[in-house]
């Protein structure tokens, strides 16, 4: 019997976790600078939350959860995504006391019961925020740009935003009449799920793979001409400020996004490098959520994307190194007796840094082979029986021989050193 991980899951390797790591870093230290804290929710959720929090009507709920009875007979499921878990915890926990806005954020795995391709899984990940009770346009414009400013610290200069207004409750039943009224002498030529989605929620289809029903909703009245006055200056409120903190930007008013809750401004963040699936990450305003999860009405705004994703992009743009980072000191044992020595030598040194070494007694080559092959940055030579250390730096060929005691120093002072 071989055990595998299962269909649509991946081990990440340390061949590739410092990658994961650098971009949960950078995140953490971005989300840190613009206020947003973490918040740490269950893995499962009674599936009720999800299939209202969601919709009915979204791939997600009617296909891909993973739902099943607990040994009570109580339906769980796996969550899918994080803003319902999220704002279920807000509620549950009255986070809004005192009118406050709350600003959270999470980087965790998420599970969807998808046809594993290229890119997709069933367990992934996903970085989101979520900003909690504020109407403001500032909050929308603030995610916009957290959103380009984590890309840009990750190595993807140059992202395009793209806006639209997914409206309100009062703007978009007029707007989907019209929309369906449009549509239906051409609605045979569409694809099943698209005349599905005709009737449940005709903006959806706006969100089509298939080519042939975005060339046929081409011509399709758009939703930014049948906003209600306050969806249409909250929206300017978004370009405004957009605009003062000079990110660019376009209006796009066939961007849809995949769920049920979003109201006013959706939008996502494209790396047009990228080519067709530009996609890193996108979101928009849910003001109507927390009202319907049981809370009091309380507008709000959040972002999230699929890390693997992010970093196949970050890979194909050369954004990592070319390799992992290395231990600082890889110590290498010229002789049997230094073998020994250096056992409470790496001892000494791993207060202060991080340090590799042989554990099979192989050759003096083989252990350089090895410092090489881990990527230190120092190799540190003990010839053992009071001969002299030999402290190299593999890039340059820096060497020096300090005295036992002079080894941090040494280190310390190149590191130190322009
Ligand atoms: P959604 O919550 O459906 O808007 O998805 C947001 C992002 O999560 C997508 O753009 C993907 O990057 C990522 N994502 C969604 N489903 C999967 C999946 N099955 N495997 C990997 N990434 C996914």
């Amino acid at each position: 019997m071989k055990y595998t991980a299962p269909r649509g899951t991946q081990d990440i390797l340390p061949a590739d976790s410092w990658k994961w790591q650098r971009v949960e870093r950078v995140f953490r230290e971005t989300a840190e600078r613009f206020g947003y804290k973490e918040i740490r929710f269950p893995v499962f959720e009674e599936t009720e939350l999800f299939a209202r929090g969601i919709g009915d009507s979204t791939d997600i709920v009617r296909k891909e959860m993973y739902t099943f009875p607990d040994r009570k007979g109580r339906s769980l499921t796996l969550r899918p995504e994080g803003t319902a878990s999220v704002v279920r915890s807000f509620i549950e926990h009255s986070m809004g006391r005192g009118a406050r806005v709350t600003k959270l954020r999470y980087f965790c795995p998420m599970f969807r019961y998808e046809r594993p391709q290229a890119g997709r899984y069933r367990q992934f990940w996903q970085w989101g925020l979520e900003a909690i009770g504020s109407l403001s346009p500032a909050i929308d414009a603030e995610i916009i740009l957290f959103s380009v400013r984590y890309f840009e610290g990750l190595g993807l200069e140059r992202t395009e935003a793209r806006i639209n207004s997914a409206g309100c409750p009062s703007c978009t039943p007029a707007y989907n009449d019209l929309l369906r009224k449009e549509l239906a002498p051409r609605l045979e030529r569409f694809c099943d799920d698209c005349r599905e989605r005709y009737e449940r929620n005709p903006r959806r289809m706006f969100d089509c793979k298939n080519e042939s029903c975005q060339a046929l909703l081409s011509d399709a009245p758009s939703i930014l001409d049948a906003l209600c006055d306050e969806c249409r200056d909250h929206f300017a409120g978004v370009e405004a400020h957009l605009k003062a903190v000079s990110v660019p930007y376009v209006i796009d008013s066939g961007l849809a996004r995949g769920l049920d809750y979003y109201t006013k401004t959706i939008f996502e963040i494209h790396y047009t490098k990228l080519g067709a699936q530009s996609a890193l990450c996108g979101g928009g305003r849910y003001d109507g959520l927390t009202e319907e999860l049981g809370g009091k009405p309380t507008p709000a705004c959040g972002v999230s994307a699929g890390v693997e994703r992010l970093i196949s992009a970050l890979e194909e743009e050369g954004a990592f190194p070319n390799a992992a980072p290395g231990p600082d000191i890889y110590l290498v044992a010229g002789s049997d007796g230094a073998a020994e020595l250096n056992v409470a030598l790496a001892a000494r040194l791993r207060e202060t840094f991080s340090v590799e070494m042989d554990y099979q007694g192989r050759s003096f080559n083989k252990q350089m082979q090895e410092a090489g092959r881990m990527n230190a940055r120092f190799v540190l030579v003990n010839q053992g029986e009071g001969g002299p250390l030999k402290l190299r730096e593999a890039a340059t060929g820096w060497e020096v021989s300090p005295g036992e005691g002079e080894i941090e120093k040494a280190i310390r002072d190149r590191l130190a050193s322009p």
